[in-house]
């Protein structure tokens, strides 16, 4: 019933107020009681001076003993109370009306609530909120916690608390359905759901308020799970629908075996594992939906063209898509080096073709004369249509949003046929997170680099240092090797970003005017950069300096010093990838991350992180806890992971307890799934269906 009820069933909400809670992502009545406070304050009994903590919140009585008025740039009020015992409380007003300053008369007996600080005469309150009370019939202290709910423009406190009181009025007439059965109740002793809100919105002084704060109470955790089964739920029903579904088988082909034998190496074990894998989900007759995920110089890409070979052989057209246009160049020209022996025709689609080019491209696509096709998101297009596509595969998906993957399926021509998709990340996912970003995919790990790789050694600097790091690597370059310099800015413009990278540029140009420096950057024409990188990859430069646009997938393996400046500014997981285009070769590499100090103590010990380990897993995982999903998996990936309670920063070990009960409702509850549902994601943006 509340699930129903619209939030204008309640008093004082007209339309105006609606679209103010709308914009809260409240709708229905049941969704106030879904808005949890954000934290509590305690006007449940009242605190002697000495037992204050500076820092907290506390409700005191006393008696006002003097007041005087400042005058400076800001005037203040300051007003000293006395406890019963004599001690001393500074009450500091910085907004106030001269009316007000009378009231404090000595000897009137005030009541105050606010945080506590240590101030320049003792213990002191900014702005309390304050009443005069008559000492001997003072009034009746709270008996529950007063709850703090986040709000909007226009809609305060007050408002919401009033609203939210109306709901639980309501809920206690009309209780919630409880949707998680009993078992997990039990076993996990968590409370009922009916319970669990009242806590939450009216907590008891008996009411253990630390752990409702550190957000491990009993009655939080019975919400968090309740979410994060939904969430898993729905993941695999998504997965379920996808795998009932048609896709054409292809067989193993012996093609894949001649591609074997004329590399110039042999397989690693994880890939040869990971091979299996895909080799066996194409054979199928279910679309494979697989992500992978393998270190940067893992080895991914000839697993794509092993894959590209089964499904082509088969008579079924390839995508391989790539995010940036460097990527699909590269990934041009190892496939073609491939797949032309075996007499499969590679053919290129890029954003930055002329008109007619991409027309007469996009015609042989349709045709199906064009077999296996290597794109950037120009692939994605509309106008773009498959004769017979039967496998996809995205590279570097983190640089994708999870609408692209979905909308795949309709780029076919084939009705009722699916596309196989083979998904692969260099983005080392901490397993809760992949189980609840991906958990409608299948995951396999390539957690071994192709041997002779030296782990790449990592220095963290200060900028000053900057001009030394430029001779030295100068002196490198002197030598033979090859280098990058990395200059992030933390604006989002693309033009700042390319003016940074131009000026450094410019300033190894006039020092050592023998050495070969390229610029790459987001503001240059596709062709302009392919011919960058590919003077970069002849050696006909010794200096790339770039924007972040490297980030992903490049590989010249005689480069082996990377420079990243500003480096504090880049989450751990992007440093990484950044990293990554070093120690692809044999020779020892080197990184150098420059910051501007002064750093703070968590960004030294983020960047040393960095210095201590090149083990990607564990980045990802210190990433998570320091910065959350989003830059784990890049901002693009959140989409389906905004929780309303859960925090997968803080909530991961969840999880798994999620994924195994979300499998037990599917089997023996499924019908419970949808109110899950309708509860949990309720009006907002579907994203199972975006
Ligand atoms: P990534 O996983 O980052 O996409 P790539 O596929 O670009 O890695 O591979 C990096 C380099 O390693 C390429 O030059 C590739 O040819 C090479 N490579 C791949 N697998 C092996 C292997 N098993 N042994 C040696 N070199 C390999
Ligand atoms: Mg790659």
């Amino acid at each position: 019933m509340l699930a129903q009820q619209q939030v204008t069933a309640l008093k004082g909400v007209g339309p105006k107020q609606a679209e103010k809670l709308h914009k809260l992502g409240l709708f229905v009545v049941q969704d106030l009681l879904f808005h949890l406070p954000l934290r509590y304050q305690d006007k449940t009994r009242l605190i002697d001076f000495e037992q204050v903590i500076v820092g907290s919140e506390a409700l005191l009585e006393g008696e006002v003993f003097a007041q005087t008025l400042t005058r400076g740039r800001r005037n203040s009020l300051l007003v000293k109370m006395q406890s019963a015992s004599g001690e001393m409380l500074t009450l500091r007003f910085f907004h106030f009306h001269q009316r007000q300053a009378q009231q404090f008369t000595r000897g009137k007996t005030l009541r105050v609530f606010g945080e506590v600080r240590s101030g320049p005469t003792g213990l002191e309150m900014v702005h309390p909120t304050y009443e005069f009370i008559n000492p001997d019939a003072p009034p009746a202290l709270d008996d529950s916690l007063t709850p703090i709910y986040p709000t909007t423009d226009g809609l305060g406190q007050i408002s919401i608390l009033k609203l939210v009181k109306q709901a639980i009025v309501l809920l206690k007439q009309a209780p919630l359905e409880e949707l998680l059965p009993e078992g997990l109740l039990f076993q996990l002793q968590l409370p009922l759901l009916n319970e669990a809100l009242l806590t939450l919105h009216e907590p008891q002084p008996t009411d253990n308020l630390q752990q409702i704060k550190q957000f491990c109470h009993p009655a939080q955790q019975r919400l968090i799970i309740e979410e994060l089964i939904n969430q898993q739920a729905t993941m695999q029903q998504m997965r379920a629908q996808e795998q009932a579904r048609h896709a054409p088988a292809f067989k193993v082909s012996t093609a894949t075996d001649d591609l074997l034998g004329n590399l110039p190496f042999t397989l690693t074990h994880a890939q040869q594992r990971v091979w299996q894998e895909i080799q066996q989900d194409l054979t199928q007759p279910h679309p494979m939906q697989r992500l992978v995920q393998g270190d940067v110089g893992s080895g991914k890409t000839v697993l794509a063209a092993l894959a590209a070979i089964q499904a082509a052989k088969a008579g079924y057209q390839v995508a391989i898509m790539a995010p940036t246009e460097i990527l699909a160049e590269q990934h041009l020209q190892a496939f073609t080096e491939w797949l032309a022996p075996l007499n499969i025709p590679v053919a290129f689609l890029n954003g930055r073709m002329k008109v007619a080019e991409k027309r007469g491209m996009m015609a042989q696509i349709e045709s199906g004369e064009a077999q296996v096709i290597i794109g950037t998101h120009a692939l994605f297009q509309d106008a773009v249509v498959f004769h017979k596509l039967g496998l996809a595969v995205i590279d570097e998906q983190h640089r994708f949003g999870v609408h692209q993957r979905l909308a795949l399926h309709e780029k076919n021509n084939l009705d009722d046929v699916h596309t196989h998709q083979l998904i692969m990340t260099a983005t080392p996912i901490p397993r809760t997170l992949a189980m609840t970003a991906y958990g409608d995919l299948d995951l396999s790990v390539i957690d071994e680099l192709p041997p002779g790789r030296k782990p790449i050694e990592t220095a963290v600097l200060s900028n000053e240092k900057r001009f030394e790091v430029m001779q030295h690597l100068v002196a490198k370059c002197e030598q033979g090797i090859q280098a990058y310099w990395v200059c992030p800015l933390i604006e989002e413009s693309e033009l700042l970003h390319a003016q940074a990278a131009e000026v450094t540029a410019s300033q190894f140009t006039e020092q050592w005017p023998d050495l070969r420096v390229g610029l790459i950057h987001g503001r240059l024409k596709g062709d302009q950069k392919a011919m960058v990188m590919n003077a970069f990859k002849a050696h006909q430069l010794d200096l790339l300096v770039a924007t972040t646009v490297i980030e992903v997938g490049v590989n010249v393996p005689n480069a082996s010093l990377m420079i990243i400046e500003n480096a504090e500014r880049l989450g751990l997981a992007q440093l990484h990838q950044l990293r990554g285009r070093v120690g692809r070769g044999d020779l020892q590499s080197h990184c150098v991350l420059l910051y501007q100090s002064p750093l703070s103590q968590t960004g030294k010990a983020r960047l040393n992180i960095m210095r201590e380990t090149t083990d990607g897993f564990r980045i990802a995982e210190e990433d998570l806890k320091i910065r959350g999903p989003g830059e784990v998996l890049g901002t693009k990936q959140t989409g389906g992971l905004q929780f309303r309670i859960a925090d997968l920063k803080r909530d991961s070990e969840w999880v798994p307890i999620a994924k195994e009960w979300a499998d037990i409702l599917i089997h023996n509850h499924p019908g419970l799934i949808e109110s899950l549902q309708a509860r949990w994601i309720g009006q907002k943006i579907d994203y199972q269906h975006a």
